[in-house]
């Protein structure tokens, strides 16, 4: 069978054996690749209109106890000026995103624990009687269901957590040995069965990966049927073990965003931040793959550089309102419109 005649089994099925996706991404050429990003951009038209939704993500702690061997902001860089945001310094970019028509704020940090559940609770009571229209998304990485459950009580309503890769022994090569798949996939479904609206996803090209682990990351996300999917390309970061290694491709990339919306129609699948900063037109071209969301930075100007999770990243120095007009023109000039709306999961 072509590749052409397996992506339009995929849409019909939606899932195929590992054998024939591996084949898929390893051979797909510039025509397949089109094929699948068509097919892809229908579905989310067909389900999401025009309309591009927005997060707004603050960045909000650059201090983590993790030692991801990809990460920037991982322990043992000890190049990095470190820095947290108060209470009120998180509720100031609320209230910027706010007026730039931000419904859903992304509070993503490093694995701080300074932030005890008691502090994140407090932040996250007072954005929502602050902002009862808005949606909160959290990306703070793995934690005791005990503390996800006091989170989603307060009124957190989203939670991201890449599973970065489905597979054991790729995920060992990327993290050392007190991180496992095992635990990282035990707080997605902890997560889910909670209530959160939840998000897994991987990094394409990281160190290590074969064609073979990107076709087990759709086989896991055809399975766990996630309600967000981050897909972004690895970028190698200058002051962390994989210094050396080469950034992941952006076709490969735009690939996986398309059989991901193809295989999860309803799916909520951001361009991301990493694919825009691989390449200039990167996010534009992911909304043309299939992707539905787009989540620009709103954290203050003065931190962003510190929370650069691999060199070059997009957005260091336009701040929150420069950042969402770059956007809005670039999402209108390829007839899309950004949706001022929560825009949550709908099945
Ligand atoms: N600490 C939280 C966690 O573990 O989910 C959230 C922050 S973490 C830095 C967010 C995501 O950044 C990770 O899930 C990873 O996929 C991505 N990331 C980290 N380093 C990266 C790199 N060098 N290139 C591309 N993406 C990277």
């Amino acid at each position: 069978m072509d590749n052409i005649a397996l992506i339009d089994l995929l849409n019909q099925q939606k899932t195929l054996p590992l054998a024939d996706l591996t084949r898929l991404i390893e051979t797909a050429d510039e025509k397949d690749r089109q094929y699948a990003a068509d097919l892809a951009a229908d579905i989310s038209r067909s389900r999401f209109g025009m309309d591009i939704f927005t997060r707004g993500i603050i960045e909000f702690s650059n201090y983590c106890k993790n030692n991801c061997y990809y990460c920037g902001i991982r322990r043992g860089n000890g190049q990095l000026e470190r820095f947290r945001l108060t209470k009120e310094q998180i509720l100031d970019c609320c209230h910027i995103g706010y007026h730039l028509g931000f419904r859903t704020f992304v509070l993503q940090s490093g694995e701080d624990e300074y932030f005890t559940d008691d502090k994140m609770v407090d932040i996250i009571r007072t954005i929502k009687s602050s902002f009862a229209d808005c949606a909160i998304t959290l990306s703070l990485g793995e934690k005791q269901r005990s503390t996800y459950e006091k989170y989603f009580a307060a009124g957190a309503d989203r939670y991201l957590l890449r599973h970065e890769t489905a597979n054991p022994q790729h995920y060992a090569r990327l993290h050392p040995p007190d991180l496992s798949l095992a635990n990282r996939i035990r707080c997605l479904r902890d997560l889910r069965d909670i209530g959160f609206q939840t998000g897994c996803g991987c990094m394409v090209g990281s160190p290590y990966q074969t064609a073979e682990n990107l076709a087990e990351d759709l086989l896991f996300m055809a399975d766990f049927k996630p309600h967000m999917v981050g897909i972004g390309p690895y970028l190698p970061h200058r002051d962390t073990p994989f210094r050396n290694m080469p950034p992941g491709s952006v076709t490969k990339t735009l690939l996986m965003l398309s059989l991901t919306r193809i295989m999860l129609p309803p799916v909520l699948l951001p361009a991301t931040t990493a694919l825009g900063t691989a390449q200039q037109d990167g996010r534009i071209l992911g909304i043309l793959a299939g992707a539905n969301v787009i989540m620009p930075n709103i954290s203050p100007l003065n931190i962003r550089n510190k929370y650069e999770l691999y060199n070059h990243k997009l957005g260091i120095h336009s701040d929150a309102q420069e950042s969402a007009n770059i956007l809005r023109r670039q999402v209108e000039q390829i007839g899309y419109r950004l949706r001022i709306d929560r825009g949550d999961y709908r099945n």
